[in-house]
């Protein structure tokens, strides 16, 4: 005796529900979740009296979110990248390097938030099971 059993479904996965928008698939902004979105990495820098720490914040942004990194880390960088020798010189490259990435992210079309995802199907009320008057429990057993 056989059980019949459903073809297997090799199909890829299914795409997001945001996919179909009116830009061509691509990556998504980190932050929102919109499109179109492009990968680039907004850089910052932080110069103490010894030593220094370099910053950097990866994409994918869409253009509002990647203009706002930009912006963030430009302004932190304005008043913290300074404090050491090497900072002097390595600060400014940093920002300049900011300033090529933000033409790019503005290069992109307003974004599009993700299609919002529809809720998980629910029964009718009119069919839900009805429990008879009295019927239910009063309570644990004692
Ligand atoms: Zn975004």
């Amino acid at each position: 005796m056989s059980i019949p059993v459903p073809p297997q479904q090799n199909a890829p996965h299914a795409p997001h529900p945001g996919a179909g928008g009116p830009y061509p698939a691509g990556p998504s902004c980190r932050f929102c979740g919109s499109t179109p979105a492009v990968n680039v990495t907004v850089r910052g820098h932080q110069g103490f009296l010894v030593m220094m720490r370099f910053l950097s914040l990866p994409g994918p942004f869409c253009r509002s979110c990647g203009e706002a990194a930009v912006r963030r880390m430009n302004l932190n960088s304005l008043w913290q990248g300074w404090w050491g020798l090497a900072s002097l010189v390595i600060n400014p490259v940093t920002m300049l390097v900011n300033l090529a990435t933000l033409s790019r992210i503005r290069k992109l079309p307003a974004p599009v938030p993700p299609a919002p995802v529809a809720p998980a199907p629910t029964m009718p009320y009119e069919s839900a099971p009805t429990v008879p008057y009295g019927s239910a429990p009063a309570g644990p057993p004692r």
